[in-house]
Formats: C-alpha cells, structure tokens, sequence
C-alpha cells in the first residue's frame, strides 16, 4: 500500500474568518438573508472596479441573468468560444437563444477576436468571451455586438488585462465561487457591472421579479438565484486574503514553468506582455510524438502516483448537447483539447507535492 498522500487537482483553501462569521449569521439567525450579502458584493465590486456586483447563487445564474439583462431572447444569437465549460453556452440555450461558436486563438486559448469579426452576424446580440484558466482574452480586438458584451470572468477573479482588472472590462462580467474557483462560497456567483439599470435589473431577476413585497405581485416570470447569507458570510471570508491566494497562484506557476522548462514535447503555458494571469489551473500542452506519450496516457501514469490531472472540456462545436449550433472554425480547439492536460494547482500545494508531480512528468518523457 502506498504511503504517499494523493494531490487533488484543486482544492479550496479555508482562509481563517470563515467559522467565525457562519458562527455570527447563524448567531443572528440570519441564514438566508442578511448583511453578510451587501458586504460581500460590495468586497467584490471595490476589488474590481466597477460600481454594482449581484451576488446570486451560482456562476451560471449570473451569466443567465446577465443574458437576460441584455435582452437576449428566442430567435437571438450570441457568440461564446469553443473551448469553455458547457455553462457559458447552457446559459444561452435557458435564453432560448442559439451559441455561435467561434475557435480559440492558439497562444492563451481564449476566444479568436478575428473569427468572432467574422461570426458577427444579424441575428448576434451578445458576446460572452471567456477569460480561460485565469488567462484574460485580448479585450482590445473583440468585435463589439449590438447588445452586451459579458465576460465570462469565473475563471479569472484577479487577472487583468492592460492594467485593468477582469470584470471591469465589458457591459457586464460573472464570477463563480464554485468549490474549485480562486475564492469558494460552497457554490455562488456574481455578476458585476457599472450600469445602475443592468444591476436593477439583475437583482429584480434573481428575486423571482418581485414588484410587490406584500401582494407578491409578478409582472414577468423572474428565477429563484439568490445567494443566501450563509454562502455571503464565506465569501466575505474569502475575499480578505484574496491577494494571498493569487500569490500562491503565480508561485506555482513559477515553480511548473521552472520545474518542467526543457522537458521535450511539453509546451508551458505563458502570460501575454499585455496581462496578467489568475493562473488557476496551471495547463500543459503535451506533445505524444515528441513527449513518448499522449496527454491521457500522461494523466494515468499520474493518476497511478496518486496525482489528479484533468483534460480540458470537450470543444462546444462537439458536444452532443450542442449539435447543429453554427460554428466558426474549431480545428485549434480541437488540437488544445487532444494535448491539454490541467495539473494540481490547490492554492494550499506544497512544495514537496509540487516537486512530486514535477519529477513524474520529468521521467517519464522518453
Ligand atoms: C465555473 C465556470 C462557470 C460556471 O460557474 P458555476 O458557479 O459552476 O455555475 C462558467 N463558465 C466557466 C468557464 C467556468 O469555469
């Protein structure tokens, strides 16, 4: 039996308030609403830099209501790319709406302002560009579409692009506190934006469109996406050491990029001149004719020393689920998806794990 510990992919990391304020909500029995909510948005939106953040109750509600916010409705199209969890794109198809999917640029994976040019048709409304694995997308050439543009920041809490913080940067952005993101509230979102009437109008959406407090009158058919206190209450414990856990980040992909330089057929990832990166999942290309050995292959040997490692999502244009959605290339996307492979990156990991993981990778390249 083997002695070694296993090392998790990416885990969360308790930043030391957490008991203390789930202990003052649920001493004020104040669970579901309370003031843990507005000063969790109000940490979040001061972090970023834009006026109004909507906490709701998971990454995907807050692109859903975001998509609603910019009027996006049945007959209308929005462009997200082709590598990206299925949630951007599940967030349109609630709308009624169609994905056009577009590929990734080969560099940072994110997606390709030119094919998005060319994806710019009469029926697009919005835009969700997403800031992939923590590395923001090029902001500058993005084609601006008739609605929204809504980044798709849940990967990225942290990163900028040109000296400007993610989130800040379009219409509209979402975040997610998923158990595996930057900072966790055991699921939960937000979306973030400096309109007055798009953050009204979220916060109405999110509240099952109240107009009425006392008759419960219901001029539209709103959603249940609220985030309750108790989640706001580890959030707000989250977000106060939110610098450290971008350190810890970025020390780890130092350690990688140092640890496995030179390795043949691995391809590091890299930040662009123009940002910085959130590195969430630290993600190595790996190339099987030069490496002796394919990304899965490589994922079960690590697998075998008790190392989780994770391929990135199936490109949307092959998703079954998604069949028949127009699409904009996809050929690099595919070759990402085929060598990509996520390596552990819990903000906790220690340098011994890391160097565990290092030495795999180091021999067992032919
Ligand atoms: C995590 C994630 C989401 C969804 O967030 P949830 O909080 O899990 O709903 C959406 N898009 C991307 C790219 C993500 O990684």
């Amino acid at each position: 039996m083997s002695t070694r510990s296993s090392i998790p992919l990416c885990e969360p990391e308790i930043s030391g308030s957490e008991r203390t304020y789930l202990a003052e909500a649920v001493g004020r029995n104040e669970l579901a609403m309370g003031g843990f909510i507005p000063r969790f948005e109000r940490m979040v939106a001061d972090y970023v830099g834009t006026r109004h953040a909507v906490a709701v109750s998971s990454g995907t509600a807050a692109l859903h209501l975001s998509l609603l916010a910019a009027g996006v409705g049945p007959g209308d199209e929005v462009i997200v790319p082709a590598l990206t969890f299925i949630a951007t794109a599940n967030a349109v198809r609630y709308c009624g709406a169609t994905p056009v999917i577009v590929d990734v640029e080969p560099y940072h994976w994110c997606m390709d302002p030119r094919q998005a040019e060319r994806a710019l048709r009469p029926g697009v409304k919005a835009i969700i560009p997403v800031h992939l694995l923590g590395h923001p997308f090029d902001y500058g050439p993005m084609p601006v579409p008739p609605g929204a543009t809504i980044e798709d920041a849940t990967e990225a809490l942290g990163a900028s692009w040109c000296d400007q913080k993610v989130g800040a940067l379009g219409n509209m952005a979402c975040l997610s506190f998923n158990g595996n993101k930057l900072i966790t509230t055991g699921g939960g979102g937000m979306m973030l934006t400096d309109s007055d009437e798009l953050a009204t109008r979220v916060r109405y959406l999110a509240n099952q469109a109240k107009d009425d407090p006392h008759e419960f009158v219901h001029k539209e058919t709103g959603y249940n996406y609220r985030m309750s206190n108790l989640a706001a209450a580890v959030g707000c414990a989250q977000m106060e050491d939110v610098e450290d856990k971008l350190a810890s980040k970025r020390r780890i992909a130092e350690r990688y990029a140092a640890g496995l330089a030179g390795v043949p057929g691995i391809t590091l990832p890299r930040e662009a001149p123009w940002a910085r990166s959130a590195w969430w999942l630290y993600t190595i290309r790996v190339s099987e004719r030069e490496y002796g050995m394919g990304s899965r292959e490589l994922m079960r040997r690590l697998e075998a020393e008790g190392i989780q490692s994770r391929p990135l999502w199936t490109p949307l244009h092959r998703q079954p689920s998604l069949r028949g959605c127009p699409a904009y290339g996809g050929e690099v996307a595919e070759r990402i998806h085929a060598e990509a492979l996520s390596l552990p990156s819990s903000v906790g990991l220690s340098e011994e794990d890391q160097e565990r993981v290092i030495a795999v990778i180091r021999y067992s390249a032919r």
